[in-house]
């Protein structure tokens, strides 16, 4: 069910598979493990470690690290993307009644993702959002607002790694179920950005497009060869993968 990138337990099978899996759990995250977000844990034993551990579940988001999966001879089934997983759960929550909380992204970009959320999906309980950009001290006040929430999802939108420290630092003492960091989905779904055409994104390159829409983007954009390098040279015998506990 998993394979094996450079330590990473990454999950190999369909989409619908992984939405069994994850509501067969009492309280999972779900990471887009995309390289900048894996060239992130290893650099940090203690996300790599919390990444890899049974209440974390990473999938393989993005043409890097489906490629990286080949080269490490552990291919996936398919490129599974953060932004359609929250789509699928949304999807959910709207049939069966889950509430969600949105914490992330400006207040103007989290309203609007707010009402185009509640236009797509007419019986959906938003049970609580947040903008991204408060203090240290407001924490707990957060905190204490998404447990009086009930909110059985939570989406966090406040970039990587802030968002999945965010959700481990707190995921102990929050009552939902299922957790989720969401990069820049929160902008797609305010409508600020869209995703790149069908076919582009078919053809692996929805990189190249949001590159395209968004320039600013291109100083992350090595971190797709240079996760990709480091997988080749571990395949070839001369990078040593990490170990989690
Ligand atoms: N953000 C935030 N608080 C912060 C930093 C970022 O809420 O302190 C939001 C930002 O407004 C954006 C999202 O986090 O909506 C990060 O998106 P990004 O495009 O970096 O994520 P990606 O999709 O590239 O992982």
């Amino acid at each position: 069910m998993f394979s094996n990138i450079l330590g990473y337990k990454v999950f190999n099978q369909s989409k619908n598979k992984l939405i069994e899996l994850v509501f067969a759990k009492k309280k999972i995250c779900i990471i887009s493990g995309n390289p900048e977000v894996l060239l992130n844990g290893m650099s940090n034993k203690d996300l790599f470690d919390r990444f890899n551990s049974d209440d974390f579940i990473i999938i393989p988001d993005g043409v890097g690290t489906v490629v990286s999966a080949k080269i490490a001879g552990q291919p996936v089934q398919e490129k599974i993307a953060g932004i359609e997983v929250m789509d699928e759960l949304l999807n959910l929550s709207n049939e069966k009644g889950y509430k969600v909380y949105l914490l992330g992204a400006s207040e103007d970009i989290i309203q609007r993702c707010k009402s185009n959320i509640i236009n797509k999906y007419k019986n959906i309980d938003i049970c609580g959002c947040r903008n991204g950009y408060f203090k240290v001290d407001e924490m707990n006040e957060i905190v204490e607002d998404i447990k009086v929430s009930k909110a059985n999802i939570l989406f966090v939108a406040l970039g990587s790694p802030k968002q999945e420290n965010f959700i481990i630092e707190n995921m102990s003492q929050l009552p939902c179920n299922i957790y989720m960091p969401v990069g820049g989905s929160f902008d797609v779904f305010a409508g600020k950005v869209n995703r790149a055409p069908k076919i582009m994104i078919k053809l692996g390159l929805e990189w190249l497009y949001r590159v395209w829409k968004e320039p600013f983007r291109i100083k992350r954009l090595g971190k797709i060869p240079k996760f990709i390098f480091i997988v080749f040279l571990n395949r070839i015998g001369l990078f040593k993968k990490a170990e989690s506990k």
